[in-house]
């Protein structure tokens, strides 16, 4: 099993992560038809991001109040996905290697993933009707040799760092900088860790509330109360007419 370790301690928020990440996935900022200055202003308000978006897989985030406040921010690639068990498509895959990945073909833009993942990562593109998010750059650690995540070759100072997953546990483990460990079995099981001095909600990094996270998709086939059954009915719904809108693209728009 593959991960990712972000170690806070070495991160300096110049944000190459977030750029690397745009230029590898062909995210904001596009070049095509627009103007030098068009170019630039979108490149330096996509660089700035601090929320995910469906252009902005990975953002640093920002505290106003205290500027030292800040961590790199992106899917965890979780061991036990809630977007994978909620999504009614089977759109979302976790694969061996850890990531855990969106297929646009197979999205219905359900958006139960949005609602159930615990860190808040999927973002709905409403101009493509489907999820976006990190992939943990499964078309680049699945090359042949393989090729590290976009953002982990990007980062200059060796903050963000790729492999087996033991073996990060225990590099993070052996560092006398790192006090706090979240993620790839430390207190939660994922493809992304986490390493701090400081405690993590000193970062404003919010852990996943793990008991109470619903799992929605089986109260709507088990529905236990009528709100269940209303959301049920307008799930099954959008499955209904997302199906026969496929229907109808593959026949050529004759249904
Ligand atoms: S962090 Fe959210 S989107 Fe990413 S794998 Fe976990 S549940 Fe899915
Ligand atoms: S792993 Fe790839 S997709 Fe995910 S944040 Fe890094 S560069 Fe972006
Ligand atoms: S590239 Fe590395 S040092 Fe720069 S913000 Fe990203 S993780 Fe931090």
């Amino acid at each position: 099993m593959k991960a990712k370790l972000i170690d806070l301690t070495r991160c300096t928020e110049c944000r190459s992560c977030i750029t690397a990440c745009e230029n590898w996935n062909k995210l904001e900022p596009h070049t095509i038809g627009k103007s030098a200055s068009e170019i630039k202003a979108s490149y330096e308000a996509s660089n700035g991001a601090w929320e995910l978006s469906k252009e902005d897989w990975t953002v640093v985030t920002l505290d106003p109040n205290n500027p030292r406040n800040f961590y790199k921010k992106q899917c965890m690639h979780c061991d036990d996905p809630m977007c994978v068990k909620n999504c009614p498509a089977n759109a979302i895959t976790k694969y061996d290697n850890g990531a855990v990945v969106v297929d646009p073909e197979k999205c219905e833009g359900v958006r139960l993933c949005v609602e159930a993942c615990p860190f808040g990562v999927p973002v709905f593109d409403e101009s493509e009707g489907v999820v976006k998010k990190c992939t943990l750059c499964y078309d680049r650690i699945t090359q042949n040799p393989g090729l590290e995540p976009a953002c982990v070759k990007a980062c200059p100072s060796k903050a963000v760092t790729f492999g087996e997953r033991d073996a990060l546990i225990g590099k993070a483990k052996a560092n006398p900088n790192i006090k706090y460990i979240y993620g790839g079995g430390e207190e939660y099981d994922s493809s992304v860790i986490y390493a701090s001095a400081v405690p993590f909600d000193q970062i404003g990094f919010e852990k996943a509330q793990i008991h109470g996270i619903p799992n929605l998709l089986e109260k709507i086939v088990n529905p236990l109360g009528a709100a269940a059954v209303v959301g049920g009915v307008a799930i099954a719904a959008m499955h209904a007419l997302k199906k026969r809108e496929n229907e109808v693209k593959k026949s050529g728009g004759k249904k």
